[in-house]
Formats: C-alpha cells, sequence, structure tokens
C-alpha cells in the first residue's frame, strides 16, 4: 500500500512536471515586437511583376541560345521602372548582373548584400499547352500573377525593388551601406553574376555582414493545428548523391531460372534501403527549427516537443511519417530509376536500381554511401555513385543578421513562427517551379 503511494505520488510529480513544461513552451512574446504598417500599392507592384515576365530572360544550358535583347531589355526596364532607385543608388554592370550600391551614413558598420537573380529557366518543348496561362505573358488573374519567374525569382527581384523605393520615398537613408544585386545567370550557376559580384566586393575590400537570397517562403498550413504563419529563413541547403544499386548473377535462359535472380537480389535490397532510413532526428539545425514551430502547435504536439526528454522517440516517428518534416530530419532516399535484362526472356547479369539521396548537413557523401553499402551488404550487390555533392556550409542562426530578419518579419506579419531552415530543393526541382 505505502510502495503504491510513493508510486502515485511519483507519477503525480511526473504529469505537474509534463505540463508545466508546456505551459511555459510557448511562441516568444509579441511584446517585444513594435509593428510597422507599410502601405503598399500592392496593384502596382503586381503590374511591375506582371511587366518583368514579359521580357524572355531564359538561361539556357548552351550560351549560344541567349536572347541577349531581352536581357538587356530588362536591364532597361529597371531602369525606368524604378528612377528613384537608378538616381539614389549606384550601378556596377558586371556583366549583365545589376549590382547597386546604397550609401550608409556609418562606415564603421560592415554593409549587407540582398539577393535576388532574374534569369529563369527554360519552358520544357512541347509543355506549352500544359501551361493555364501563357508563361511570358505576366497575366494577372484573381489577383495571381501567372508566368515563369513569377516564384523563381522575379518577385524577388521586383519585390526588393519596390521596397527600396518605398524606403526612398518614405525619406530612408540607411546607416549601414546595403547591396542589392540583380543575378543575370542564377540558373546555369552564376558565374558570370554571383561569381563576378564576389570577386568585385573582395577587390574593393567589402566585408559583408550577411547577405540574404531567394530560398524561402512564408508558410501556412505546413502542420496540421498550426494557424500561424511559419517564416523559415534558410540557413543551408541539402546536397545531392545519386547511387547505382548493382545486383550480379548469372546469366542464361529464362526458362532456366536460378533461385538468386539478379533482379529479385535487387528488389531485396532497395526494400531493405526504404526499410532503413537513414538516421536523422532532432539535432543541431532540426532541434532549433522544430523547437520554435512547436511553440505554436497544439497543446499534446507541443506537450511532446516541451518534453523531449521523455517523448524524443515519439516524436521522432511522428514526424518521420510527414514527409516534409522528414526531409527536413534526415537525408532522405528515393529510388527513382530501374533497369534489368533487355530482353524478355534472357536473364540479366546485371539489375540497377538508382536511387537519389537529398544529403542532409548532418551527412557526407561518403557517409551516405557508406551507410547504404551497410543496409544492403550482399555479395550479389555492389554500390557504384554517380556522383554529387554535400550539404552546404550552415550559417548561423544566432548571428545579429539572423536576428534582425527574424524580427523584421514579425514586425510586419505579426506573430509569425520564425525558424532557422533548410532548404531540400535543389536546382533538378527547383526547375519545376514557375
Ligand atoms: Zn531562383
Amino acid at each position: 500500500m505505502k510502495l503504491l503511494k510513493h508510486i502515485g505520488g511519483l507519477l503525480l510529480i511526473l504529469v505537474a512536471v509534463i505540463v508545466v513544461r508546456t505551459f511555459m513552451h510557448t511562441p516568444p512574446p509579441m511584446a517585444d515586437v513594435t509593428p510597422v504598417n507599410i502601405e503598399i500599392d500592392a496593384d502596382s507592384a503586381a503590374k511591375h511583376l506582371s511587366e518583368s515576365i514579359t521580357y524572355r530572360t531564359v538561361s539556357n544550358q548552351s550560351e549560344a541560345d541567349k536572347n541577349d535583347a531581352a536581357f538587356l531589355g530588362f536591364i532597361r526596364w529597371v531602369k525606368d521602372t524604378y528612377p528613384a532607385v537608378n538616381n539614389e543608388l549606384e550601378l556596377v554592370m558586371l556583366n549583365q548582373t545589376m549590382l547597386y550600391k546604397w550609401q550608409g551614413s556609418d562606415e564603421s558598420l560592415k554593409p549587407i548584400l540582398i539577393t535576388g537573380h532574374y534569369d529563369v529557366v527554360p519552358v520544357i518543348p512541347g509543355s506549352e499547352d500544359k501551361w493555364e496561362h501563357p508563361p511570358y505573358e505576366g497575366k494577372i488573374v484573381d489577383g495571381i500573377v501567372w508566368g515563369r519567374g513569377a516564384l523563381d525569382d522575379k518577385s524577388g527581384v521586383v519585390g526588393i525593388l519596390e521596397a527600396t523605393t518605398f524606403l526612398i520615398a518614405d525619406g530612408f537613408k540607411p546607416a549601414r551601406t546595403i547591396y542589392l544585386s540583380f543575378g543575370h545567370d542564377e540558373e546555369v550557376g552564376g558565374p558570370e553574376g554571383a561569381g563576378a559580384v564576389t570577386a568585385y566586393l573582395k577587390e574593393n575590400n567589402v566585408q559583408l555582414a550577411w547577405s540574404l537570397d531567394e530560398g524561402s517562403f512564408l508558410f501556412k498550413g505546413m502542420f496540421p493545428g498550426v494557424d500561424n504563419l511559419i517564416a523559415a529563413i534558410n540557413v543551408a541547403e541539402k546536397g545531392s548523391v545519386t547511387l547505382d544499386i548493382v545486383a550480379t548473377a548469372a546469366g542464361g535462359h529464362s526458362s532456366m531460372p536460378p533461385k538468386n535472380n539478379a533482379v529479385g537480389v535487387l528488389a531485396k535490397a532497395i526494400n531493405k534501403l526504404e526499410e532503413n532510413p537513414m538516421p536523422g532526428g532532432l539535432q543541431g539545425l532540426s532541434a532549433i527549427m522544430f523547437d520554435g514551430i512547436s511553440r505554436y502547435f497544439d497543446f499534446p504536439m507541443r506537450m511532446l516537443f516541451a518534453n523531449r526528454w521523455l517523448f524524443d522517440g515519439v516524436i521522432d516517428s511522428q514526424l518521420s511519417n510527414v514527409t516534409f518534416a522528414n526531409a527536413m530530419l534526415r537525408t532522405t532516399t528515393a529510388p527513382t530509376m530501374l533497369s534489368g535484362s533487355v530482353k524478355t526472356n534472357v536473364l540479366p547479369i546485371e539489375a540497377i536500381a538508382t536511387v537519389n539521396f537529398r544529403v542532409h548537413p548532418r551527412d557526407t557523401p561518403e557517409s551516405v554511401q557508406a551507410y547504404v553499402e551497410s543496409i544492403v551488404a550482399d555479395e550479389q550487390i555492389s554500390v557504384r555513385t554517380r556522383g554529387g555533392r554535400g550539404a552546404s556550409d550552415v550559417s548561423s542562426w544566432e548571428a545579429d543578421g539572423f536576428d534582425l530578419i527574424g524580427r523584421s518579419l514579425r514586425e510586419v506579419y505579426g506573430d509569425v513562427a520564425v525558424t532557422p531552415g533548410l532548404i531540400i530543393l535543389s536546382w533538378v526541382s527547383r526547375h519545376m517551379f514557375r
């Protein structure tokens, strides 16, 4: 009886700790934020974005296909449409990339760089009729601007130009020097744009405090139960590695198949890979990210995140079931291509599955391959790499620049869940963006 009482007492304490911690796991107070009310002429901004889309500033893999007139036209359009920016700021042309400098009054402050790009990816030949609205007309339908670059990334360029115009009209004079760069070749890697900007800043001994590029959004409805906008300020980009899983076996005729057919062996290997995702979890960047977002969850979910010392296992399996969250937690595994025999009645000597991995900053291309080899371990299986690259370095989310961007977001949008994030798309998927 006494023992039961003790157990009961301990349980009560445990429940009390869990509940108290949950009630303390709340968003940062809005009282610390001074809301600003910015009156933007949305129709005019939308019209400008629409106009910008009509310039066919397409980056092709082959330089010969480049429509130079479109690029020069776009540059001309920026100067004509944003005269205040062009008069107040100093423009340096680096090839066809525009670099504006807005001189600050305090030379002791390191400058910042805000960037976007105005080149776009080509429209896949033959897909024109699949566009709901033509790609280069910039149609505005029901309050939405349609066309190539509407999102990636003319919205970024036009947004920066609109904001700068607004600030100039408002009489704003920066203390810190601000650079604005509008790249012309980002979609082909940026050698003559971002590359030239970097070289130019280096030559002029400009050490930046921080820089902000495209790559994230204000998300709504990403997590069930979270009504607030989620603003992920991305501090790293995932890498991408592709491996061929190769099963070998004796060939022969399909009338007398051996037990260990290459296709069967390969199927087992793929199965193992799918059942054993790369390890991941709430550490480092992922931990900080979900700590911020979970403060907006409803009570039961918040309880889990407020008491990770107890519920980490539950959290891991819960998050792993949400496709988006899973991609934030670990290197993902995606079998994409298969090949086997070339004839219906010939046994394959080799069966190959191609698997694409999106590499989390916690892993490297080498560690991914080593893990895959350990999972598919079989004498009939070998793993060949098709190459790839690891994740980017991770920028600090404790730096002043991060804090400033987060605070600005809350000043403008109210109680937004600000969190460091991870770019999970890399160029292949980005090409599918409008
Ligand atoms: Zn882009």
